[in-house]
């Protein structure tokens, strides 16, 4: 590292938090999803194996957590062989700094994401006027601003193929953010899908803090291309997952997932498209 990593200069801790908040739970043998606060980390790997991944890196000020959770998992002194980044939100790099200094690991996002990952562009503003309930209005409060992650942070290879997890490959999934990504496998149809949908009503605190499940499209308050995030949502579907994991709520898995996802792909604009809000049209 020639120079320091650094956050956006609005980084801070968002004291926003949920029931799950402290709870893993192992969807798979080898897929484990973890809360912090109002956001989940997944690791991908078999325990047995020791080979595994850190896909997203949680909230700010969350770095001592996700250690000691990684480290009751796979043991002391085995770090992730990389950080995946679905998306560079602040809710999903919030300790990738600490993370990256800890272990010295590369961090893989798509393409379209690096101008957020690197320092030279800021998100859009979240959009407070947005259709919704108390987090849409609080939105203003989280950072934009750019982190720079500097070399440490790669691109994806373009042929879709995840490093360090053979057997998933990563679908562009946009409208949330430019580049944001989903990853799938074919064997078991897991699907890790990011905020391309959510399995929670991510505007709403009371939702938020009880967890209800309710299957819902990307958060509003920072969703900026509602064509992009249908269309991203269709192709998630067509793919028929049996298990799927988002960055906010609940898994949802079996006929829940499939009724509640073609649901969604059914009644996008009324189930997850804001009626009004600046991103709107
Ligand atoms: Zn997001
Ligand atoms: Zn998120």
């Amino acid at each position: 590292m020639d120079k320091e990593m650094n956050y956006g200069s609005d980084y801070k801790y968002i004291p926003a938090t949920s029931i799950q908040s402290g709870r893993g739970i192992e969807v798979l043998s080898d897929l484990f999803s973890y809360t912090i606060q109002i956001v989940n980390i997944h690791l991908i790997g078999d325990p047995k194996t020791k080979e595994f991944v850190l896909v997203d890196a949680g909230m700010p000020y969350s770095a001592e957590e996700i250690v000691s959770v990684i480290e009751n998992r796979f043991g002391t002194d085995n770090p992730p062989k990389a950080i995946i980044l679905t998306h560079g939100h602040f809710d999903h790099v919030g300790a990738i700094i600490e993370l990256v200094e800890h272990w010295n690991i590369p961090v893989y996002a798509h393409e379209l994401e690096m101008p957020f990952l690197t320092g030279k562009k800021s998100y859009p503003e979240p959009d407070p006027t947005v259709e919704g309930g108390m987090v849409a209005k609080l939105s203003p409060l989280f950072p934009n601003e750019p982190i720079n992650l500097r070399n440490n942070v790669k691109p994806l290879p373009s042929d879709g193929s995840v490093p360090h997890i053979p057997e998933f490959k990563w679908i562009h999934t946009p409208g949330h953010t430019p580049g944001h990504i989903s990853l799938f496998r074919e064997k078991d149809r897991a699907l890790i899908v990011g905020d391309a949908f959510v399995t929670v009503k991510q505007e709403y605190l009371y939702k938020v803090i009880t967890q209800e499940q309710e299957i819902s499209g990307p958060p509003r308050y920072l969703t900026t291309d509602w064509k992009a995030a249908k269309e991203s949502v269709s192709r998630l579907a067509a793919l028929k997952p049996t298990v799927a994991v988002t960055g906010h709520g609940l898994p949802m898995a079996g006929e829940v997932l499939t009724e509640n996802l073609a649901k969604l792909v059914k009644n996008f604009d009324d189930i997850a498209k804001p009626d009004f809000g600046k991103y709107v049209n």
